[in-house]
């Protein structure tokens, strides 16, 4: 364990985020550089606690050996530390920078005490690794001879590509887009992960041997049938790429767009040209109404302080979260708590004020009279519980409708699920929320040789469940490619 006497000495100390002032004159990432004497005391805080509820059960997806690193690190065996998450965890440069740390919800220091600083933990060990040259090549002894499709780059494709080829067969990644990653590339913007982070990574993987194909788009330019023929299986990790629509009135106005359309072209303006190109929706000396939270909302508003919006406002449908564990959410599961993330803190500097708005139920947008959206119209909700059946419902308070001025409106609501010419072309079946259909740990199928993981199978998630199911998925096929 860390130190026997650790949490009783020291006190969580979160890395810090850079300052905000100078953060929001570059898209370079939030982190300040890692303070190694800092991390060594805050792993002295694991109490090697006997059930570590945080790299099981309701904590860490990947079952990351958390107590053994945390120890390694206090004992300053860096290099040791790095091959142990390594064990569990192909991209922990990914994962200790953008997930949101379910393991330090369930850390049970966390019952009495501030949790560990896990995440930093992780980040830390994976990026000393980098720079001293530790991560090389994953490549293989054997050779199978047997080939593998994958469709999709995201953190479920790239996992089970890694696993693959680790096991001797020859890998192929399919990727529309013309950028490897998926949303670790398009979707989460550089402030949260920079690029290089992922390229370094994808580099590793070609030189072990991975095929990548980019501007692939399997089931369109590229015949899935003859993809199927080629190869001895097929892995779709096409992700829920689906946006949640907004039905209402002025929908069709311009300035309303999916959130994904406003980050997408950002990070691909971004990285083609560093902006130069235009060829991004600017929010400048714009009002913005965000609508919609989680992380895509949060990103939105934190890109939009960066183009040099007038005013960034966020609505949530729901209330405002308790700033404690409420009693029905009790430890170790995650903590549905108020939380303020890098890009509300930004607009907290600039606008002198939370952009979150709560209890918002967007109404109609309006017309400037050119087709332009001039204004979105929300109404007040309240959340009652039935009590009957437990389940929450919305009413709407009659008279509480405001109107806010708006230039550009993101719709961040989430998604509904994969896209299905592909599934459609396989014959794939779908399940009752429309995500191909296999099930957890399994991962076939209805389609012989086919199979699924990541968000297209269990829906919008998070990076580290991609690379649970990543790795799950490639120990079935290996399994189906033996038998
Ligand atoms: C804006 C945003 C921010 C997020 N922030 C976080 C965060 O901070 N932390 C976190 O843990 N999670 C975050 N998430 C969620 C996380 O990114 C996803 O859960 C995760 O990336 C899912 O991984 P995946 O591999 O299943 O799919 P994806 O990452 O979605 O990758 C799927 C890939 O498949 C490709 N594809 C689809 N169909 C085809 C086809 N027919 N042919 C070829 N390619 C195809 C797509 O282009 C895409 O690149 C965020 C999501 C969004 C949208
Ligand atoms: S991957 Fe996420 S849950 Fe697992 S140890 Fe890292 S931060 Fe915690």
């Amino acid at each position: 364990m860390g130190k026997v006497t650790g949490f009783k000495e020291f006190e969580r100390k979160t890395a810090p985020y850079r300052d905000v002032t100078e953060r929001l004159k570059d898209y370079g990432e939030i982190y300040t550089a890692h303070d190694e004497a800092q991390l060594n005391t805050q792993g002295a805080r694991c109490m090697d606690c006997g059930i570590p509820f945080c790299q099981s059960n309701d904590g860490c997806p990947v079952d990351n050996l958390i107590p053994e690193w945390n120890d390694l690190v206090y004992n300053n065996r860096w290099q040791d530390a790095n091959e142990r998450l390594h064990s569990t965890n192909n991209f922990p440069e990914f994962t200790g920078r953008v997930c949101p740390a379910p393991c330090e919800g369930a850390c049970v220091l966390g019952v009495i005490e501030p949790a560990v600083t896990i995440k930093n933990i992780e980040c830390a060990i994976v990026d000393r690794a980098f720079d001293e040259g530790w991560i090389t090549a994953k490549k293989s002894a054997s050779r199978s001879g047997k080939k593998v499709a994958i469709v999709g780059s995201g953190p479920a494709g790239l996992a089970a590509a890694e696993q693959l080829n680790e096991a001797g067969h020859d890998v192929t990644v399919y990727e529309r887009a013309d950028r490897i990653g998926g949303l670790l590339m398009y979707g989460i913007p550089n402030m949260k992960l920079e690029k290089a982070v992922i390229d370094r990574r994808v580099d590793l993987m070609r030189e072990a041997g991975i095929q990548f194909e980019v501007n692939a788009d399997v089931g369109n330019n590229v015949d899935v049938k003859e993809v199927m023929t080629n190869n001895d299986a097929l892995l779709l990790a096409t992700g829920a790429t689906t946006p949640r629509d907004l039905a209402v009135e002025g929908r069709d106005l311009n300035g309303v767009h999916f959130a994904m359309e406003y980050l997408t072209a950002n990070t691909k303006s971004l990285l083609d040209s560093n902006l130069a190109d235009g060829n991004y929706i600017s929010a400048k000396d714009k009002n913005v109404v965000v609508i919609g939270g989680g992380d895509t909302g949060t990103d939105c508003i934190g890109t939009a302080l960066r183009h040099g919006c007038k005013s960034v406002v966020n609505f949530e449908l729901m209330p405002t979260p308790p700033a404690e564990r409420a009693e029905n959410n009790p430890w170790p599961a995650w903590p549905h708590i108020y939380r303020v993330d890098y890009g509300h803190a930004e607009a907290e500097k600039v606008q002198g004020e939370d952009p979150r708005t709560y209890c918002k139920l967007s109404k109609n947008f309006s017309d400037d009279g050119n087709g332009n959206v001039k204004s979105v119209t929300s109404v007040e909700v309240e959340w009652e519980a039935d009590e009957e059946t437990g389940r929450w419902n919305m009413k709407e308070i009659a008279g509480s409708e405001k109107v806010w001025p708006a230039d550009l409106v993101l719709l961040a609501m989430g998604f509904l699920g994969p896209e299905h010419y592909i599934s459609e072309a396989l014959g794939v079946d779908t399940d009752d929320r429309s995500n191909y259909k296999a099930e957890y740990g399994n991962y076939a199928t209805s389609v012989k040789g086919v199979f699924t993981a990541g968000d297209c199978r269990r829906g919008q998630s998070l990076v580290v469940w991609g690379i649970n199911e990543g790795r799950g998925a490639a120990e079935v096929i290996d399994g189906y490619l033996k038998s």
